[in-house]
């Protein structure tokens, strides 16, 4: 007895102490582990906010999908937990981002009945993985495979099983949940020279009817370049469902990394048929020649364009960011009539790395969540117009960073006007792993350093050994912060 209360007073001033040391630090980070390049606004959503806690996942380690949970009323944290294991990730990890695929990461949301769904793990899939009807797989032993987890119950991000009901050659997985309750995964089904598909469930994921077509991977007429693409889906104004997208010439020998002009139509959820701004009907898959007649927005030329996100206002009218030339991110809506020109969001700063998502509060006031550079400092923070996009004032950033770069996913859905984002460093000299950020309308979500520090003696070893980080494969036109899509 004696003996007992002697060690658990030990054991409390031992608590004490180290809640003295580490524990009452508070870090704006959640998590230490993110891997690579953990998020990007093409996989999404990166989290959702449902009854009170935001659901948050990114790659970790190992290229593996990792969750964590932070309930905005006790303010307490959750995770990061392994949710699933990426047939794409290396052991040991490298340390040269040439060697990481990246493109496996996950898209998660919360279905109706509160259970969570991870989609992550694919570039293409292979061969042995059966015939990809909808295009090309990658090569024997790459291209990993598309997998669905969903949590063992609702709301709790401890157990996870494999719903083996979606295509395993998909990749940049993408969310799109009605409110009728249909959830719709998008996704290209292939590398580079595949369609962009969607599969369909009515019974909150636990089932998908097979892949629909959206946008059509051929041979161009007459060249030797393959019409491929790069596209962005997202809930529109009721049962309606956006498509942003942009086109890449592709061709082999010669590939290159271009992406030009900037399209867009609708889905009318209820019958499945597709529509362009002016409501003229459009046949799925969509060839290059008819996306050029009726959905085009941006004729680009042989100038750079980018994925950004599409959001709706309330008259049904989208509003799209896209990033153009190095990564300049340009805005433009539908005014009901006519696009409005597109004009660059940020005025001052780096005409490059920029990125984000919008929140439409009506047709003429519009927020925009975006990263830049300036002056060699990486902002993230809110740009905000009320005349309908001519011009955009920056509010106070919500983070930044000296130098490295930042990714940023798109905003956390059901989140919007929370206005909550998720964020990591781009890079870090030794190694490839990031400190991972919440960001909310004051900044970071914090949290005690000794829960979000969960792998400092693994960097400690790595500082140790001095092990140098590469930050992109060599050749490659990407900079800093800029996600490369592939
Ligand atoms: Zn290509």
């Amino acid at each position: 007895m004696k003996n007992n209360r002697y060690g658990a007073g030990w054991a409390f001033l031992w608590a004490a102490l180290l809640t003295t040391l580490v524990g009452a630090e508070e870090v704006g980070y959640f998590a230490d582990n993110g891997f690579g390049k953990p998020l990007a606004t093409l996989h999404h959503p990166s989290g959702e906010y449902y009854q009170g806690s935001t659901y948050l996942a990114y790659q970790g380690p190992h290229e593996d999908a990792y969750v964590c949970a932070y309930n905005h009323l006790t303010k307490k944290w959750t995770g990061p937990l392994l949710a699933g294991v990426s047939p794409m990730g290396k052991t040991p990890d490298p340390t040269d981002n040439g060697e990481v695929d990246n493109h496996g990461k996950p898209a998660m949301m919360v279905d109706g009945q509160g259970y969570l769904h991870v989609v992550f793990g694919g570039h293409g899939g292979n061969a042995l993985l059966g015939t990809n009807l909808l295009g090309t797989p990658a090569g024997i032993g790459r291209g990993g495979k598309l997998i669905h987890l969903v949590s063992e119950r609702p709301e709790d991000i401890t157990a996870w099983r494999v719903l083996d009901n979606i295509s395993p050659f998909g990749t940049y997985p993408q969310f799109v949940q009605m409110e009728g309750g249909a959830i719709y995964l998008f996704y290209r089904h292939g590398t580079h020279q595949s369609d962009w598909v969607y599969q369909k469930s009515g019974d909150q994921g636990r089932t998908f009817a097979a892949p629909v077509a959206v946008l059509k991977h051929q041979k161009s007429a007459g060249s030797e370049v393959h019409d491929a693409w790069y596209a962005w889906f997202g809930k529109g104004l009721g049962d309606t469902v956006t498509a942003t997208y942009m086109y890449h010439p592709c061709a082999y020998p010669g590939h290159s990394k271009a992406r030009q002009n900037v399209y867009y139509m609708k889905m009318n959820a209820a019958d499945g048929s597709w529509e362009n701004v002016l409501g003229e009907s459009c046949e799925v898959p969509i060839t290059k020649e008819a996306a050029d007649r009726k959905t085009r927005l941006f004729d680009s030329g042989a100038d750079r364009c980018n994925h950004g996100t599409c959001r709706m206002d309330g008259e049904g009218h989208p509003h799209v960011l896209f990033r153009y030339k190095g990564g300049q991110v340009r805005y433009t809506r539908w005014t009901g009539r006519a696009w409005t020109d597109p004009v660059a969001v940020i005025s001052d700063g780096e005409e490059k790395g920029q990125d984000g998502d919008l929140v439409v509060e009506s047709p003429t006031r519009v927020r925009a969540m975006l990263m830049r550079t300036k002056g060699g400092q990486h902002e993230v923070g809110w740009w905000s117009t009320v005349d309908g996009g001519q011009h955009w004032e920056q509010e106070a950033p919500l983070f930044s960073r000296p130098g490295g770069g930042l990714d940023i996913g798109a905003l956390i859905e059901q989140g919007s006007g929370r206005g909550l984002v998720v964020v990591s460093e781009g890079r870090v000299p030794e190694h490839l792993y990031r400190k991972m950020y919440l960001l909310g309308e004051k900044g970071p979500v914090g949290r005690e350093a000794a829960e979000a520090s969960l792998i400092q003696p693994q960097l400690e070893r790595l500082r140790r050994e001095g092990a140098r980080a590469v930050p992109a494969a060599k050749g490659k036109a990407g900079k800093e912060g800029v996600e490369e899509d592939d």
